[in-house]
């Protein structure tokens, strides 16, 4: 059974955080001075594969279409395969998809397909090595992510979805190098506005490239005419390249923000319900599955968070800015983008 929140939105997309680690430290995600030796969650504290499929299982009855799973990053995550075979086999959901870095599909590339796994992204912020490496605070070159994506390629995965965070001062010139590198190849390069996630990232205003200054960019060089919106789920600006080399989309959730349409929700590492990205807690489904709880119960209790949810965030951070307030937040890795 379908159901709605406060401002009307269905709930037809869930994002699942298999870990909280990572092996970059993203400057803009989990930067290495906050990130290295931080505390990350033991074992027992995440969720294990049968509660997350059983919890997606729950999510599919109230009307679940699509399993996005991220992290941290989700590669890191044991025998991941096994989870997407799971959830590849659950009635009702009929997209599946996995957001990485990248690094580790060359090992995982073509196991993950044979699973089930359909839609593959991958993050890459530049093509120079030396603004990927210092973004990525690990020094990793871009070399790496472009083999794993060659390795996707192999493993029979297309139409991948290319990910590239933008930051003022810091990866502004590689637009249109990523532009030119990914027109014509059947990817769909994504810009994503850089976003004032968690407390940890130094997000300013000044710092967001806007998705019109972005487009702009582009069409000055490869002229572009616009697509209709995505409505949901990715919510994406959406432009192909007017000389038919395909399609971009621009995720502009900070001067553009999607909250009318945002259908999605998000289930931490271990098992909090969020009902936005930018939301300062979550509800403990963990407690519930290891209380004993039955799958009503469980089912009850999504249907009550949801039923009163009205985040509304990237609306509201512009009221909240002109009165000079932030809000508190999590963060990104935690619950995963
Ligand atoms: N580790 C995987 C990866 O990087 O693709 C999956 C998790 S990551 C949190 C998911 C997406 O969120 C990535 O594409 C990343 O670039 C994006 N992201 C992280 N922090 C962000 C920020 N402050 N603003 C905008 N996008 C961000
Ligand atoms: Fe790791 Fe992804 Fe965050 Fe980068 S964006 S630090 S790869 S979780
Ligand atoms: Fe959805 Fe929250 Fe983002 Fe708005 S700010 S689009 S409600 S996740």
């Amino acid at each position: 059974m379908p159901i709605t929140d406060l401002l009307q939105r269905t709930l037809s997309d869930l994002r699942i955080s298999v870990t909280d680690r990572c092996n970059l430290r993203c400057n803009y995600c989990m930067p290495a001075e906050l990130y290295d030796g931080h505390r990350f969650l033991p074992k027992q504290e995440i969720l294990d594969f049968e509660e997350i499929a059983r919890l997606a299982r729950l999510f599919a009855t109230l009307g679940v279409r699509k399993l996005r799973l991220t992290g941290g990053e989700p590669l890191l995550r044991r025998e991941l395969d096994r989870l997407v075979r799971a959830l590849a086999k659950i009635p009702g959901i009929d997209d599946l998809a996995l957001t990485t870095n990248g690094l580790l599909l060359p090992a995982q590339a073509a196991g993950l397909r044979a699973a089930g796994l359909r839609r593959l992204t991958v993050s890459l912020d530049a093509l120079d090595d030396a603004i990927f490496a210092r973004m990525n605070g690990r020094g990793v070159p871009v070399a790496e992510v472009l083999a794993g994506l060659a390795a996707a390629e192999a493993a029979g995965f297309t139409r991948i979805k290319i990910n590239a965070v933008i930051e003022r001062g810091v990866n502004d010139g590689e637009v249109l190098r990523l532009a030119e590198h990914f027109r014509g190849t059947g990817h769909v390069l994504r810009f994503i506005e850089f976003m004032d996630v968690g407390e940890s990232n130094g997000w300013k205003m000044e710092r967001v490239v806007s998705a019109t200054e972005i487009a702009r960019l582009i069409d000055a060089r490869f002229p572009l005419e616009p697509l209709e919106r995505e409505r949901d789920p990715e919510t994406a600006l959406r432009y192909r390249y007017r000389d038919g080399a395909g399609e971009i989309g621009i995720i502009a959730s900070v001067t553009r923000p999607f909250c009318g349409a945002c259908s999605r929700a998000r289930l931490s590492a271990k098992g909090e319900l969020f009902t936005c990205l930018f939301a300062a807690s979550g509800f403990d489904l963990r407690a519930l599955l290891r209380g004993g709880a039955t799958d009503l119960e469980i089912l009850r209790a999504l249907e009550q968070r949801w039923g009163a949810r009205e985040d509304r965030y990237s609306e509201r951070r512009a009221e909240a800015a002109a009165r000079g307030e932030s809000l508190p937040k999590v963060e990104m890795s935690y619950i995963g983008g």
